[in-house]
């Protein structure tokens, strides 16, 4: 299978790796929204966030949570984004799943996402189907 992240973990295509251990691995985004800008993920490929498995994903997102404390000393940035595109709908590019740390600075610039509203009818509709497939899939959920 072609994946250029598969590629950076096996050292075969070259990155700025700034951490990695058994499982987990980070390094620069080759273009950064921000300076910094750092992706995180499991060395395993899997293509998005519905089919990590769970002990794999509390690994990874407790090394994000580590390293965006890293991201945000090192850039003396305001805050950050972590965030994940799951799906070409959502803007995924390259699918091997990996959260993207986005070091932010006081106006550096908005992300334009023009929110909607719901009507009672609406509201009602979408949390009573949520609700029913809570119901058929809870019984997946761990602890
Ligand atoms: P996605 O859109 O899939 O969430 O994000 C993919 C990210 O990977 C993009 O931000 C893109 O800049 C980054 N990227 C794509 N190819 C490479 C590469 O070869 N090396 C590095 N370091 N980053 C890459
Ligand atoms: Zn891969």
């Amino acid at each position: 299978m072609d994946c250029i992240f598969c590629d950076i973990i096996k050292k075969e295509a070259p990155s700025e790796i700034i951490y990695e251990d058994e499982d987990i691995i980070a390094f620069l985004d080759i273009n950064p929204i921000n300076y910094g800008h750092l992706l995180v993920l499991t060395k395993q490929h899997y293509d998005n966030f519905l089919t990590v498995p769970e002990d794999m994903l509390h690994k990874l997102i407790s090394r994000v949570q580590f390293l965006a404390g890293i991201v945000k000393r090192a850039t003396s940035a305001d805050g950050f984004n972590t965030m994940s595109n799951n799906g070409v709908a959502a803007g995924q590019r390259i699918f091997h799943f990996h959260f993207h740390i986005i070091p932010r600075f006081e106006n550096d610039f908005k992300f334009n996402l023009i929110s909607k509203s719901y009507n009672e009818n609406e509201l009602k509709t979408i949390s009573a189907k949520m609700k029913e497939f809570i119901e058929i899939y809870s019984g997946q959920l761990n602890g």
